[in-house]
């Protein structure tokens, strides 16, 4: 009955504005999926509810509702996951799309074209999406690939995740973004008129890089505020950049209305950072009591990648890892997680973040079982990597939950990752704007 009344009234809607005679409207009517869930944990607080329905409409969540109460109207397209456990769309903070992590034999800095790492960012974005990560942030790349990257997915060109692009990390000379101890004879430059849009010194310079990653199109900008570990001849320890070439760094991405990630590892690049007002401190290895509280004061989100430790330690050894590398990460990987577990326990803000393509693409979900390990419940793991990181990005309104409004970004695993999380390593459905992008498990393989 209802049928035929809506038929009836689109029927007097189309006489009414004299099209009744008019071949259909160019747009059809956004297509209605029914995601029937067994088990939903939404992204926001700590509650399971079971036996809901979630509607899609086009590329949006319509409405979510109890299955009791949501009527499936015969004939409609129904996903059915009531034996999973539905989520939203998982959120990567500190991806490198266009890196792979068998590269890591200083060779490669001399016979890598930029296309090598765009044909890898290609495979890395469907990777990635297929293990349940429907948004990353990418911070760092050459100039400027990520860009391109979010670009040739947003037209539906390729496969991959919702792509929050950053140009390369800005960084001082001789700093972690710099190719350092090599002859100054070395060249490897793309555009050196401009050092490749990521070596900067001093406030003008870096309000001009900033300037021009802008210019190209960048979501979110990337500086390096400590030295790092898989550079050569820099400290993770040492702070990169005064407070004032920070600060002068986030003003410009601020007023630009764009966020700031500051890689920083050491103590006090990591209060530097946070003074400067940047949004959030990327690895935070060496954070210390002083860093943590100023971090909560601030509401700077720290976004730690530990489990990546357990791979540069051991596989990256096959592939020519410099020594120096190693020993800088062995100094510094179980601090970082035994910080991560403190900064837990003080309740600083944190979404998750796990340096992908130092470890492979879509293995990103091994992180969570360090982040439970080390102090968060299973839920506060998941928000890390769900509204949390979506507020992170300032796109709450858009991801990061499942709620009307919402792009439909949903994802499902058969075990239940509130018990272990290590079900979130095994996705077998994913929806990405309401198309579904992988299904293990309805039985409709895709
Ligand atoms: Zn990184």
């Amino acid at each position: 009955m209802k049928r035929i009344l809506a038929a009836v009234s689109v029927l007097f809607s189309l006489a009414a504005s004299g099209l009744a005679q008019q071949p259909p409207a160019e747009k059809p009517a956004p297509k209605v999926t029914y995601i029937q869930a067994g088990r939903l944990f939404d992204g926001t607080g700590d509650a399971v509810r079971e036996k809901m329905v979630i509607v899609v409409e086009g590329e949006r969540i319509q409405s979510v509702g109890a299955a009791a109460e949501t009527p499936i109207p015969a004939g409609a397209t129904v996903i059915d996951l009531s034996r999973a456990t539905v989520l939203p769309g998982l959120i990567d903070c500190h991806t490198h799309l266009g890196a792979r992590a068998d590269r890591y034999d200083p060779i490669y800095d001399f016979k890598d074209t930029p296309f090598q790492s765009a044909f890898a960012g290609v495979l890395n974005a469907r990777t990635t999406l297929e293990a349940g990560f429907t948004t990353v942030r990418d911070v760092g790349s050459a100039p400027f690939l990520a860009v391109d990257l979010r670009n040739s997915i947003n037209e539906g060109f390729i496969p991959g995740p919702r792509v929050v692009a950053s140009g390369p990390g800005i960084s001082i000379t001789g700093g972690h973004g710099d190719l350092n101890n090599y002859s100054p004879q070395t060249r490897v430059s793309m555009f050196p008129e401009e050092r490749d849009y990521g070596i900067a010194d001093g406030v003008d310079q870096v309000r001009h890089v900033v300037r021009a990653q802008l210019k190209y199109g960048v979501d979110v900008i990337k500086i390096l505020a400590s030295g790092g570990v898989l550079s050569k001849g820099d400290s993770p320890g040492a702070p990169q950049y005064t407070v004032e070439e920070l600060k002068a760094a986030a003003d410009e991405a601020h007023m630009a209305g764009r966020k700031i990630a500051a890689h920083a590892h050491g103590a006090q690049g990591i209060k530097n950072a946070i003074t400067a007002g940047i949004d959030s401190i990327e690895h935070a290895s060496l954070i210390d009591d002083e860093g943590i509280r100023m971090a909560k004061e601030h509401g700077t989100y720290l976004v730690m990648d530990i489990y990546n430790d357990d791979y540069i330690l051991g596989k990256a050894r096959d592939f020519h890892i410099p020594e120096e590398f190693i020993e800088k990460e062995k100094a510094i990987g179980r601090l970082q997680r035994e910080n991560f577990a403190k900064a837990v326990q003080a309740g600083a803000k944190m979404a998750f973040g796990t340096d992908a393509g130092v470890y492979p693409h879509g293995d990103n979900a091994r992180q969570f079982f360090y982040m439970v390990k080390y102090g968060m419940t299973p839920a506060q793991a998941i928000r890390a990597a769900t509204s949390n990181a979506a507020d992170l990005l300032g796109r709450s309104q858009n991801i990061g939950s499942i709620a009307p409004g919402k792009y439909a970004d949903v994802i499902a695993v058969s075990a239940d990752p509130l018990a272990d999380v290590r079900a979130l390593e095994k996705v077998g459905f994913v929806m990405k704007g309401g198309v579904v992008y992988k299904d293990t498990l309805t039985g409709k393989s895709k």
